[in-house]
């Protein structure tokens, strides 16, 4: 099966549109489909629209960014979007980043690069200016020579993490966050967070003593290994499992494509299947 619940619009650092988005992913014959912006459920409304006049599936999702370990990312699934708390959390996380942004354009101006926050609004439109729109603006004035020698270079030195710091909800709080708007909780792309296997072990456990639903076992960037051994820990933790490509459009992944293959024999095991 062709599925992809791991998806970003302009609704936070994504390329395409929230309807663009549901667009394509019907267009590429995906089974479902969630979108998970960063710390917004602001594209939802749109997508599900979008995706009801296609008659594709469309799951409403959203991706957390958490302090724990390290910077961790927990995605959220079937959350209804006029829950109150969560409304209430995602307008602290939007003011949160727009504080961090103006701690960016300072950062970034000692170094002798004269960005203005008024130019990083226009970069992220109607979203909050984050760090690969900034990664663009570093691109067009010729201080980077792509998005991954902006972060290189500059949004995810040493001296960028000591300067700019922004607070962040813990796993827990997260979850329970997630849980309160009707959703399953789930930990996004643990190949990201550099774990040795045991260590990445007690962390699940951890994080299934606080409620979590899910791993992120197939993602686009992994290896076969990674695939099989989050796999693994997921049935080891009586956990559900979750699939998506964590697509952003080419022009800011250029790598990622939308949708990922899946063998049938792993649909009952997979988030939605209810
Ligand atoms: P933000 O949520 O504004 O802190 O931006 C985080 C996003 O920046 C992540 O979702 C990644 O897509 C991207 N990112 C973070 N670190 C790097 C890196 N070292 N290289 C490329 N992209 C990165
Ligand atoms: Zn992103
Ligand atoms: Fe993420
Ligand atoms: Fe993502």
């Amino acid at each position: 099966m062709k599925l992809d619940l791991h998806l970003h619009s302009t609704a936070s650092d994504g390329q395409y549109r929230p309807a663009e988005v549901a667009w394509m992913a019907a267009e590429k014959g995906l089974e479902i489909f969630a979108l998970t912006d960063h710390d917004t459920v602001a594209g939802l409304a749109e997508a599900g629209e979008a995706a009801e006049k296609l008659g594709i599936r469309f799951l409403p999702g959203i991706e957390i960014s958490t302090q724990d370990v390290d910077e961790i990312h927990i995605l959220g699934f079937g959350i209804d979007d006029r829950c109150e708390a969560l409304l209430e959390s995602c307008r602290a996380f939007a003011e949160s980043r727009l504080k961090r942004a103006a701690l960016i354009c300072d950062w970034l101006n000692g170094q002798g690069i004269p960005v203005t926050m008024e130019e990083m609004q226009g970069y992220a439109g109607r979203a909050m200016p984050s760090r690969p729109h900034f990664a663009a603006y570093l691109m067009d004035h010729g201080y980077a020579a792509s998005r991954s020698e902006a972060f290189e270079r500059y949004l995810d030195t040493a001296e960028y993490h000591r300067a700019v710091n922004r607070v962040r909800p813990s796993c827990k709080k997260a979850i329970d966050l997630i849980h309160e708007a009707g959703g399953l909780a789930v930990l996004a792309h643990p190949a990201q967070y550099k774990m040795d296997d045991e260590t990445l072990d007690g962390f699940i456990r951890r994080l299934k003593a606080d409620g979590l639903d899910g791993v992120e076992c197939f993602y686009s960037r992994n290896t076969p290994e990674q695939t099989a051994l989050f796999l693994a820990l997921a049935e080891k933790h009586g956990l559900r499992v979750s699939c998506g490509s964590d697509f952003h459009g080419e022009l800011v992944k250029p790598d990622v494509r939308m949708g990922m293959e899946v063998e049938d024999r792993f649909r009952k095991a997979l988030i939605w299947h209810r």
